[in-house]
Order: C-alpha cells, then structure tokens, then sequence
C-alpha cells in the first residue's frame, strides 16, 4: 500500500482509504505544499547519512483523512547528535527525549529519535526513554492506532497496529492494553475524546472501558493540559460529541480543577447546548456552555481562572454572562404592559450595552438565538407577569416599526428588538462621546474626582438613549444642569 505523499498533503485521501486499501496510485491533484516539501528535504537527508526517516504521527493521520496538516513530525533511527551534526540550523528542543528541532527552508520540524518508554511513576511522563533501532518499537509507544503510523519518501506506510484500518472503521483504539496506556499517561484518556470528538470517531469498546476503570489517573494531570485539551473538543468541529462523552465517563469531576455539576446537571446543559456548534466564537461557546451550566458571571470568572483560561478569554465570556444577567434583572423589573415599560426596557438594555460593551451584548443575543425559547428569560416572566413575554410583539412595534415582527420572522423579537436598539444607538462606548472628563471638569471649575466618571456615564446613557445630541456645547450645559442637582 503506498501513499505518494510528496504529491498528495491537501488532496484529500479519504476515499482510498475507503476503497478497501487496494493499491492505489494518488492522482496528482494539488502541488505539495511548502511544508511536505521541506519535511522531504530533511527526510532525504537524513537518509543520504544512512539513518532512516519517516513522516509520523498526526501528519499521517491527517493527510489520510483529507484534513488540513499543521505540521509534521519525524521519527529517525539517527541519535540526536547525528541529526544535530547533519543539519546546519537545529534546536535541541528535548534532548532527553530524542527530540530536535531541525529548521529547514522556513519550516520547523520536531525530529525524534525511535524510543522506548518506561516508568510512568507520574502517570503523565515516562522515567526512562531508550533509543531503539526498530521504527515499529517507536510506533508501539504512541497513543492511538490512528496516530501510529509512518510513512517514508516512497510512499510505503509502516502500519504495525491497524492505524488506517481504524480511520476507515472511524475509531479510536488504543495501541496495546487500554487501561496500561491509560494508567501510563492519563492525558491520553483526554486526548482520546478529543480525537474522537475533532475526528467525529467513535471509541473502541476496550479503549473506553479502559477510560472507565483509569479515569481516576485524571487526578495526576496538569489543569493546563486538561484545559487546552477541552479547548480543542469546545472549540473543534464536533462539539456536543466530545461533551456527551464526557458526561458519560464522568471524566472532568476526577480533575484537579473544580467541577461542580453532576450527571443530571450535565444532561440538562446537553438539552441547551444544542446549537452550540452552530458559533463561531470560541467564547460564545463557553459562554453558552457556562449558562447552560447554571453559573453566575462570578461564578463562570472564578471558574475559569481555577481552569487557567487566559484573561482574554475569561473577560469576553464572562462580560457576555454579565450581559445576561443585567438584561434578565430588567425583564424582572419592567412589568410588561406597563405605561412607557419598552422604553425603560430600552434604557436598561442601552446600560447593559454600555457597561459590558457592544461586543458582549451582541454575543448573548447569538446565544439568545440558539437557546431554545423556553430556555429564555423572557419567556420565565415574573409571577406578576404571567402568559405575558416582556418584550411583546406591540413593544416592538412600538419601539420601532422597521424591526420585522411578523409570525413567520425566523428569529425571536427577543433577539431583533434589543439587536435594533442596539443598531440605533448614535454611540456605543464613552471614547465616542463629544467631550472628555477634562473638558467637563473645566467647564464646572471642579477637580477631577469620582463625580467625573458618574457624570461622563450620565452624559454617555443619555446620548446613547437619545436622549441629547451628541455636540459639545449641549453636553456642557447638561453637566453644567446635573452639577446643580448633586449627582
Ligand atoms: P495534533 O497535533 O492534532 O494534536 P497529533 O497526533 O499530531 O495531533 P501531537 O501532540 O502533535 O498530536 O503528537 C504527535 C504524535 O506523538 C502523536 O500522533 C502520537 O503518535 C504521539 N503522541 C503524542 N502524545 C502522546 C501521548 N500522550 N502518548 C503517546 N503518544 C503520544
Ligand atoms: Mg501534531
């Protein structure tokens, strides 16, 4: 069985696999791409020195598959002190290991020397690694099948354990026992959803019960590893797979970092999360998982922090939560039927918008969009409120005649009437408002103090809700008006 691999990284392969592994000559369909031509470069080589080289790992597995390859690895019967005598620009990026980064026409490739694993003792990394001369003794060390194949310049896969079988069945299968793997290194349990998650793969019947009997090991796992591997089943393809098989194996609660939620809670959330492939943003899927979840902003923050997310990600999910509980507090607070009530609403959404940011605002409105409408807290008014949903059909048409009310309207007015309150604000964030707190605190002869940041947000709500022009001189004499009733 050959696989031209020079020829065919980003054609896609999956159909030969799917012939039943005859012989099969790739067309030539796509030039190889920069990268499989520099990995050839080094391949080459390495085994104009007498060692042998092959492409292994993930690259395989991807380009067999017709997935996008990121990057490519090398297994080399050469020791690192051959490869790093070989090549002119090389890095000994894990020596101990075998590992080398070789930089070839602008490309880095991670070259490891064939080698055995012992030890374990953390569960995680391996005590002792021995460089071995049989490339097959490297293969039997990796993690799944599908990730124990290599592949030389001429085409030939090296595939001891069944690995492209395994992408036509579309399983996951460990190399060897299960649940030695797993209790070798426990990270492996994680990976295992996530490929099977990424991949939309099922799980071997002993690979899982494997999972099952090991997945106390979690507990040895840094919450780093464990989060960015949740990261990529959150965030990949196939979501709501890798999160069913997670509540199933009741994996995450055996962690080092906090998981509040049983079964039940976990099953409930699925019933919430259904959309939650249809997002684009990353943080709007933890944000409807985190909702779907039940937790406060506070809670989703501090969550997020014990489970090492980035700022950057924890603030966009967590201003996205504020959102929403600013926006259900208004829907409590505002009777619906209530004389002048949608204007208010208004208001109170335009602070929202405001306080949290445009951005935030937009993205509970896309998970508004996805949830499903009993889910919304719209549709949960007040007792006091009963069969009556806050934002009604006449609200909106009150509001605003353009905003398209009628039944067969795909989207909620409870996502349309804030989405167009929004589109008519004539400013969106204090930088765009016609003075600066300098020009303010001038204007009244005060020092600059805590009342400048009140009345910057006074003058910022009224503007937005329309309520003055946007225009120096107008807002000058409205602060100059508040100064005289104390703010
Ligand atoms: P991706 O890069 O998409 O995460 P990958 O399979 O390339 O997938 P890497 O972490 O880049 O994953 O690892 C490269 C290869 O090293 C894997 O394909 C596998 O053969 C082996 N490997 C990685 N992690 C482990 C592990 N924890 N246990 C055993 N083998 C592993
Ligand atoms: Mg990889």
């Amino acid at each position: 069985m050959k696989i031209y691999i020079t020829v065919c990284w980003g054609a896609r392969c999956l159909d030969w696999i799917q012939s039943g592994g005859k012989e099969f000559v790739m067309e030539w369909k796509m030039a190889p791409s920069a990268m499989a031509l520099a990995a050839e470069n080094v391949i080459s080589e390495l085994t104009q020195n007498g060692h042998e080289a092959f492409w292994v790992g993930g690259c395989i597995r991807d380009e067999l598959l017709g997935r996008p390859v990121h990057d490519m690895d090398i297994t080399t019967s050469a020791l690192p002190e051959e490869v790093i005598a070989i090549f002119a620009r090389s890095v000994p990026t894990g020596l101990a290991h075998g590992t080398v980064t070789v930089l070839q026409d602008g490309h880095g490739f991670e070259v490891t020397t064939y080698r055995t694993e012992s030890g374990y003792v953390d569960h995680r990394r391996p005590d002792h690694v021995e460089f071995v001369s049989d490339v097959k003794e490297d293969l039997r060390r990796r993690d799944f099948t599908i990730n124990a194949i290599c592949c030389g310049l001429g085409g030939d896969l090296i595939d001891p354990f069944g690995g492209e079988k395994d992408l036509a069945l579309r399983v996951i299968r460990c190399v060897g026992d299960a649940e030695e793997r797993f209790d070798e290194d426990a990270l492996r349990m994680l990976r295992c959803v996530r490929f099977a998650s990424v991949l939309d793969f099922s799980i071997a019947k002993n690979t899982w019960r494997g999972l099952l009997r090991q997945r106390e090991r979690l507990a040895h796992i840094a919450v780093e590893r464990v989060r960015a591997e949740l990261e990529r089943i959150v965030e990949g393809p196939h979501p709501r797979r890798g999160l069913a098989m997670l509540a199933r194996c009741e994996l995450l609660a055996r962690g080092k970092a906090p998981f509040p939620w049983t079964g039940t809670d976990l099953a409930a959330a699925a019933a919430l999360t259904a959309g939650i492939g249809e997002l684009e943003s990353a943080h709007l899927r933890w944000a409807l998982l985190l909702h779907a979840l039940k937790q406060s902003a506070q809670e989703a923050d501090e969550l997020l922090r014990a489970w090492t997310f980035s700022g950057t990600t924890r603030t966009s999910v967590v201003q996205v939560l504020r959102v929403r509980e600013a926006w259900t507090a208004a829907l409590k607070a505002v009777p619906p039927g209530e004389p002048g009530g949608t204007d208010l609403l208004r208001r109170r959404w335009i602070a929202a918008v405001l306080s949290f940011g445009v951005e935030a605002a937009e993205g509970w409105l896309s998970l508004l969009a996805i949830l499903p409408a009993a889910a919304h807290p719209a549709a949960n008014p007040p007792a006091d409120s009963k069969n009556s949903p806050a934002v009604s059909t006449s609200a909106v048409s009150e509001v605003s005649p353009a905003v398209n009310t009628s039944a067969d309207s795909e989207v909620s007015p409870a996502v349309t009437v804030p989405a167009e309150w929004i589109a008519q604000m004539p400013l969106k964030r204090l930088s765009e408002l016609a003075v600066t707190g300098n020009e303010v605190a001038e204007a009244l002869e005060k020092r600059p103090g805590p009342w400048l940041g009140n009345m910057l947000n006074a003058l910022l709500q009224a503007t937005a809700s329309g309520d003055l022009l946007n225009n120096k001189q107008v807002l000058l004499l409205e602060a100059k008006r508040m100064d005289g009733h104390e703010l």
